[in-house]
């Protein structure tokens, strides 16, 4: 276990690191203990020194540059800057101008972790070390102001950063005002687009965005969003860009036939609507795919690691390839150019970390310019960045193409659909999203408790951010990274975790003790493995207190769960201790059976409501007591009558021949459908990858073998649960597949408890293991996603809305990823029945045959699939036979209006659940409540029942605050423009002014203004400052729109 230090680097042990959180004065960061002075002086000299012997070895007109530029480092830093488009070359009219990106594509984490790549550990597995890369190419722009460079992933930027003399840091931000050096996308990693939540794509941008901004103001920030190597991209990901103040969005990969059409037609460059239904212009982004990946052309690969030949321009050595090189550079950039639009093209010189030889690949590409540009006339080639490309194209005068559907799935050929990687790894899947849910309750806790400098609150939330910051990574949350990789970002994740319960507990003390003193502190615990009915605390004491805070703006009620001993259980809460009517439920053998359980001492659940106030919580005395559990009663199979579960509102009814579901009701509105539900598997291909149909089912790629998958079991054993509080149906198909459907009082949805694996592989075979919901509805070929948690999108089967499919794989190539929620819907006229599934994790799912949702829920594959992880998709688990996998699908019946507010609400509820902590003390209740806050709230009233807190946590010395309508226009009563005064909103604060920032926070949308571009159908492509109608006032009244988020930097007093 290693620890990380507040700047994200392990401190050599003679240099100390002090963190100074200075929240009310000034950016927190990190101070080095050193006799740093003296070592500055002299590493400054020595870079004089370097700088004169390296001009007396260079060219004339270099050399005055190269001095020049280190004067004006050393005496005049406050240059005025020119940076970003001002900085651009926009080429030749009436040429071909190739603009020539040198960048290198540094993966946060895949065959190795981040702190391997970063330092360049474990070379036999991958030659890359980021440290050289930067060093390297730092030296080259230092060198040659002509040339250029981006960086794009801060988790790397600023470890490096971190370990630099302030001499060096001048240089670099010389470079980066100068243009020379650019930031593009600036996120702490590339993110992935398929499993990723909003809520953490905001919050890895935000972490990156200001970064750069504390560090370099206003040239650092990232004009340009640059998405190369993600395996699909989503609608709402456009979106939040747009809405981060981007400009544009490169990206890498879409399908074959998608860029085969695409280049056919000229529109790889197009305007996207991010959300044409809600948000409108304001969402809307300019969008390029890039011809080659993110590589150079074919022969021009001149990185250390590449095979292609130099440019060997010598006439007196044997080889000169010149004639050749200059020929097939000008064939390449007019081939590229015949499929673009523009007399501007974009070349990527670069590759995954790429330019640690940095003067290897310039001195190749400068050779090649300089022989392009003295031979013909006809290409100007000239180092450039994406901004400045983009820029071109919007100073072209074009009208561009328009698209409002997304870039899901993607495929690279006809049988290879990356479609499996929306499951890979479902568990850490899961522990990404539980994790979020902690980081927001952590931050909101810290500012609530108005934790200050003694409690390095900052330091420690600090610690989870960036471990979810990795964790977004296109080959981390995706599951695509080695296994010692996964365990590396579960690792951090937990680290981070445990950093932020220590936060929560330091506030929770704060906000609950009413004459606090040390020596009354008390010690909140955490219980990590209530999936699986497994705590300590709780299972071993037979009293204790729980605290339950709510992260919502809202009142909720939440069923917990906590795994006990005992038989009966009393439950006090409250001022008045009221009583808490509960239930004891013993555990099912499939519980004691998860690996994950072992050393657990719990016999049963002790399950009850919390109804908790709005951004508050509310502590509960349970203490052990007299009485009997609720019986758990085996049903006979065969037997003559069904077996209902069922509330006031709604029933499911299983059939008594074979115990699967065969009906659904929902009693208050008196819908009931045939429902029937069960697990299936897909055997993954196992070819050898040499061909399109020796693809192999792997960690990206889903192909399974056949068409229909295999039942797990055509009939399941039952047990049944029936209580005042909860009722269960315990379902057993086979010993790696078990599942509890149940449904607690009052509730209108019913919950689908899976439990998954160890997959068996006895056979050599892969499987894929999927549940089903089959109903009768006539769903029209079509079903429908949500998108990275906010926005609908109508999945149609065998079809894409932009470009005509031929459909090679029926099953994977029907895919989607379900990052919270899907639905079918009866399609018929008059009807408006709506069948809805939330899910606790991004899983893969599609609608394979008309009124059926299937979802994947785990893989456990034999084979790679030859996409460069190198490794088969095969979890072992801490048992080592096998991960078992347990999660929770919320499965709800209605009308399309009442379905919509029901999975707007309760999927908040899900990735915002409330955080259960534990502790015991001698305190009587009554003693307790004489000393401690027993019921709390952050907020004077209740936010509208549409309007999320976002975010909220400390920002320099204020806050940022999000607010967000998380509803689209028209999809449920209720929907529709919202309004909240915040100056008085918080209970512990009030609002006493306020700036209203873009969604990333690094620019005050007043001062936002970006490229406007002209569509086809004639519509202006962008209104940055439409949405920036804030009155900067008391009350501070803010107004959302369906699907706005509004971010505000806002000034804190604490009453
Ligand atoms: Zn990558």
């Amino acid at each position: 276990m290693e620890r990380v230090d507040c700047c994200g680097i392990r401190s050599p042990p003679d240099k100390i690191p002090i963190y100074k959180d200075t929240r009310k004065t000034t950016v927190a960061s990190c101070i080095y203990l050193s006799s740093q002075t003296m070592e500055l002086f002299a590493v400054g000299l020595t870079i004089i020194l370097q700088g004169v012997l390296l001009g007396l070895a260079l060219p004339a007109d270099f050399r005055f540059t190269q001095f020049d530029f280190l004067r004006n480092d050393l005496d005049q830093q406050d240059q005025p800057s020119k940076c970003g488009y001002e900085s651009c070359n926009l080429g030749k009219p009436d040429v071909l101008n190739v603009h020539l990106v040198p960048h290198t594509h540094d993966d946060v984490g895949w065959l190795k972790t981040v702190d391997q790549y970063y330092y360049g550990a474990k070379g036999t597995i991958y030659r890359a070390g980021v440290q050289y890369v930067l060093d390297s190419v730092i030296d080259a722009l230092v060198n040659d102001p002509s040339k250029r460079f981006i960086y794009v992933e801060i988790a790397f930027f600023s470890r490096w950063w971190n370990q630099q003399h302030d001499s060096k840091r001048h240089i670099v931000k010389q470079l980066v005002n100068e243009g020379r050096l650019e930031f593009i996308l600036g996120g702490w990693c590339m993110n992935d687009e398929a499993a990723t939540h909003y809520n953490a794509i905001i919050d890895q941008h935000t972490l990156g965005f200001k970064f750069l901004k504390d560090n370099f103001g206003d040239c650092a920030r990232p004009r340009v969003a640059w998405q190369i190597d993600p395996f699909g991209h989503s609608r709402e990901q456009a979106s939040l860009f747009a809405q981060m103040g981007f400009d544009g969005l490169f990206f890498g990969r879409l399908d074959y036939q998608d860029k085969a059409w695409r280049l056919n037609n000229r529109t790889m460059e197009h305007m996207w609507r991010g959300s044409p239904d809600n948000l409108g212009d304001a969402a809307n982004l300019f969008t390029g795919a890039l011809y080659n990946g993110y590589g150079p052309p074919g022969g021009f690969c001149w990185d250390a690691g590449c095979g292609d030949d130099p440019v060997m321009d010598d006439r007196r050595l044997h080889d000169y390839n010149v004639d050749e090189k200059v020929a097939a550079f000008v064939k390449a950039a007019t081939d590229q150019a015949s499929q673009y639009t523009t007399n501007h093209i974009i070349m990527t010189f670069g590759g995954d970390f790429a330019y640690s030889a940095a003067p290897m690949y310039f001195k190749n590409i400068d050779k090649m310019m300089a022989l392009v540009n003295g031979r013909q006339k006809e290409v100007n080639v000239f180092y450039s960045t994406p901004s400045c490309y983009l820029y071109s194209l919007n100073k072209a005068g074009k009208k561009w193409t328009t698209k409002e559907d997304d870039f899901f799935p993607y495929a690279h050929r006809n049988n290879s659909f990356w479609t499996g990687y929306f499951t890979s790894r479902a568990a850490f899947k899961g522990m990404v999203r539980d994790t979020n849910n902690l980081l927001q309750a952590c931050k909101q806790l810290d500012i609530l408790a108005n934790l200050g400098p003694e409690h390095s609150s900052s330091y420690k939330i600090d610690v989870l951010k960036r471990a979810m910051g990795v964790s977004q990574h296109h080959d981390a949350v995706s599951g695509t990274e080695k296994q010692a990789v996964a365990y590396d970002y579960a690792e951090r994740l937990a680290n981070g975790s445990a950093e932020c319960q220590e936060v929560i507990n330091i506030a929770l003390n704060k906000l609950q003790d009413k004459a606090p003193s040390i020596a009354a502190a008390l010690e909140w615990k955490f219980c990590n493995y209530l999936n699986v009915s497994k705590c300590g605390l709780t299972e071993n004491n037979t009293a204790f207190y729980m605290t339950v805070y709510n992260p919502l703006g809202r009142p909720v009620d939440k069923w917990l769960r906590l795994p006990v001993r005992g038989k009966a259980y009393t439950i006090y809460t409250g001022p008045n201790g009221e009583l808490v009517p509960n239930q004891v439920v013993p555990l099912s053998k499939e519980t004691k059976m998860v690996p994950d359980h072992n050393n657990s001492r719990a016999t049963a659940d002790l399950v009850f409501k919390a109804s908790l106030p709005a951004l508050g919580f509310n502590t509960y005395y349970i203490s052990q007591s007299s009485g009997r559990r609720t019986a758990v009663r085996k049903v006979r199979q065969n037997r003559n009558s069904d077996v209902t579960l069922k509330n006031e509102r709604v029933s499911v009814v299983f059939d008594s021949m074979t115990g699967l579901v065969k009906e659904m009701t929902n009693t208050d509105k008196g819908i009931s459908i045939p429902l029937s539900q069960n697990f299936f598997y897909y055997i993954g291909h196992d070819g050898d990858n040499s061909k399109p149909e020796k693809q192999a089912s792997g960690a990206y790629i889903f192909r399974p073998n056949e068409t229909n998958p295999y039942p797990i079991n055509t009939s399941a054993t039952l047990e049944i649960v029936n209580g005042e509080l909860v009722n269960e149906v315990r379902q057993v198909f086979s010993n790696y597949t078990s599942q509890v459907v149940r449904l607690y009082a009052g509730s209108p949805y019913v919950e689908f408890e899976w439990t998954v694996g160890p997959i068996p592989i006895g056979d050599n075979k892969g499987r894929e293991v999927i549940t089903r919901y089959m109903t009768k509805l006539a769903s029209d070929n079509k079903f429908y996603t949500d998108a990275n948690g906010r926005e609908i999108l109508q999945r149609v089967r065998n079809y894409r809305p932009t470009w005509k499919l031929n459909q090679t794989e029926p099953v994977a190539g029907n895919y989607y990823p379900i990052n919270s929620r899907a639905f079918i819907r009866d399609e018929v006229a008059n009807s408006d029945i709506q069948f809805t599934v939330l899910n606790d994790r991004s899983q893969g799912g599609g609608s394979i045959q008309d009124g059926n949702l299937e979802i994947m829920l785990h893989r456990r594959l034999l084979h790679d699939d030859s996409l460069g992880v190198g490794e088969p998709l095969n979890e072992t688990g801490v048992a080592g036979n096998g991960l078992v996998v347990r999660g929770k699908h919320y499965v709800y019946l209605g009308d399309k209006s009442s379905s919509a507010k029901l999975h707007r609400d309760l999927g908040e509820e899900i990735f915002m659940a409330p955080i259960t902590a534990f502790t015991t003390s001698k305190l009587t209740p009554e003693e307790w409540a004489e000393k401690h806050t027993i019921t709390w709230s952050g907020v004077r009233s209740a936010l509208p029942s549409n309007v999320h807190l976002l975010t909220l946590e400390q920002w320099n010395d204020k806050a940022l605050l999000r607010l967000e309508n998380f509803y689209e226009k028209t999809e449920a009563e209720g929907s529709g423009e919202k309004e909240v005064q915040i100056q008085d909103l918080f209970a512990p604060f009030r609002i006493t002014s306020m700036v209203e920032l873009n969604l990333g926070g690094n620019q005050p949308l007043s001062q936002a203004s970006k490229l406007q571009w002209e569509t086809e159908d004639g519509q202006q492509g962008d209104v940055a400052n439409e949405i920036n109608d804030f009155e900067h006032h008391a009350p501070f009244s803010v107004k959302l729109t369906p699907m706005q988020i509004r971010t505000f930097e806002v000034t804190l007093s604490y009453t």
